[in-house]
């Protein structure tokens, strides 16, 4: 079987090419000069940084060398390389726009040159097609904190909607504040018919889940956490509400495949999505995720319903999706 996926959760951040980071990181003197690659690259892969200070840093890391059009276009250009080579055929990419202002850019500019990095990338390498997920950020214990900024991702993403932004997330540490405090930036995002999707039940509790759907959310970034809550699973699979699960992401500092709830979930009818989230955080990429699966026992048809769910629950219209299973029915015979 040839290989074609749909990546739905990936940060730009996080999937680094790696040679590429590490040669910025030293040209931008974010690392000192005599860093080897094996350090940085180490650094960056640190198993178990689940803490609220320790990812913080790891993405400040990556993020502080994403501060200009060059290097943003740069990066995701490489990205979309990557994902193409590894059979991607439909990724939506996620950043946060209001994480790359430091040094003067807008979070217009930022989008702007993350998306055409896109239309240079597909002429290139025109197997893939992209999108880009902006995302919200928690950042402190009130969403108060950053309400301005959260305010401007949410309109930039409306005015680039449809030009190459395809969606709304809330990233950052689940655990910051109360979930309920980000419900007005969803009614907004609902107002201006803004697709959007959200962390929820990752680190945090399934109650997350429940807001994330009380909100309208189209889709669940992770929502795994949901698997300890049968209510709520049965209401996710009711509904067929999308999770988009990333299994190596999640057990990093384990790597216990067997006892993530991801069979629990694809078994119950829920509706996954199989995806990487950091591919250079969590050293993993899509044709790794399923190998890993197949290891615990999910069959290749169940696999291949997560790629086909993926298309369901992509951030495109119907014309589009009919496009992408025809295109996968050929790639997967
Ligand atoms: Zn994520």
């Amino acid at each position: 079987m040839k290989t074609a996926r749909i990546e739905l959760h990936i940060h730009l951040d996080g999937s680094l090419n790696i040679d590429w980071a590490y040669k910025a990181s030293l040209r931008q003197k974010i690392i000192p000069a005599d860093s080897t690659f094996e350090e940085y690259y180490e650094m960056l892969y640190k198993r178990n940084f689940m803490t609220r200070s320790e990812s913080i840093k790891k993405f400040e890391l990556v993020c502080d060398i994403l501060q200009t059009r060059a290097d943003l276009f740069d990066a995701s250009y490489r990205l979309t390389e990557t994902m193409a080579k590894r059979g991607i055929i439909y990724a939506e990419i996620r950043f946060a726009s209001q994480q790359h202002t430091k040094r003067g850019l807008t979070q217009k500019e930022a989008l702007q040159a993350v998306i055409d990095r896109a239309k240079a990338a597909e002429i290139n390498f025109p197997s893939i097609q992209t999108g880009i997920i902006n995302c919200l950020m928690h950042k402190r214990d009130s969403a108060a904190f950053n309400d301005a900024e959260n305010r401007e991702t949410i309109q930039v993403t409306r005015e680039l909607l449809g030009k190459g932004a395809v969606g709304l997330d809330l990233a950052g540490y689940e655990n910051n504040c109360d979930f309920k405090e980000y419900a007005p930036y969803f009614r907004l995002a609902k107002e201006l018919g803004i697709p959007f999707t959200v962390h929820a039940g990752e680190m945090g509790i399934a109650e997350h889940v429940k807001d994330a759907l009380d909100f309208g959310a189209d889709r669940i970034g992770h929502g795994v956490n949901a698997a300890d809550d049968p209510e709520l699973l049965e209401e996710l699979v009711k509904r067929q509400i999308p999770l988009e699960v990333c299994v190596t992401s999640n057990i990093k500092d384990t790597l216990d495949y067997a006892n993530h709830p991801v069979k629990k979930l694809i078994r119950s009818g829920a509706k996954i999505t199989l995806n990487t989230d950091n591919m250079i955080f969590a050293k993993t990429d899509l044709s790794n995720e399923h190998a890993q699966l197949e290891m615990i026992g999910i069959t290749e048809n169940e696999l291949k319903q997560c790629t086909y769910n993926a298309v369901d629950a992509a951030f495109l219209d119907e014309k589009t999706k009919t496009e992408l299973r025809e295109k996968l029915r050929k790639l997967m015979k």
